[in-house]
């Protein structure tokens, strides 16, 4: 575990340009249903796989193929850096945009350059329509 994490994040650290965090988020696994309660408003299917929300743990569903674990993951260790980069204003909408799309991009270099695949992504994010008690809820991968 502590090996994958330390994978991941050298990939998101390399392909974001931050600098390698000096300690590792703590990754917290959870089943869909989780993830539905917390940011699908309890519908299923959710297609959110990922969360972070400004702490040192980042979410991942445990249902996800190896190969979505991974890429996911790149992309909440990215929001990961940010945070703890202190170059956004987390109350920004504006930098919540800049935020998502950053780490976007790299989730979908590491799929290209890492992993050979292509990308489809569907983003689905409103930041500046929902609840500001979890603002920066979303990484949904159509191919999970
Ligand atoms: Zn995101």
């Amino acid at each position: 575990m502590k090996e994958w994490v330390l994978y991941v994040m050298g990939w998101a650290s390399q392909l974001s340009g931050y600098p390698f965090p000096d300690s590792l988020p703590e990754v917290q696994w959870e089943p869909e249903s989780w993830f539905s309660h917390r940011a699908c408003k309890d519908h299923v299917p959710c297609p959110v796989f990922g969360l972070y929300e400004d702490g040192d743990v980042v979410v991942l569903r445990n249902d996800m193929t190896d190969t979505a674990k991974d890429h996911v993951a790149v992309h909440e260790f990215v929001h990961y850096l940010q945070h703890h980069s202190g170059r956004f204003d987390l109350n920004s909408c504006f930098d919540t945009d800049k935020r998502e799309q950053e780490a976007f991009r790299v989730q979908s270099r590491f799929i290209a350059e890492v992993q050979g695949g292509f990308t489809a992504f569907t983003i689905s994010h409103l930041p500046c329509e929902h609840d500001p008690r979890t603002p920066f809820t979303a990484a949904a991968a159509s191919r999970p």
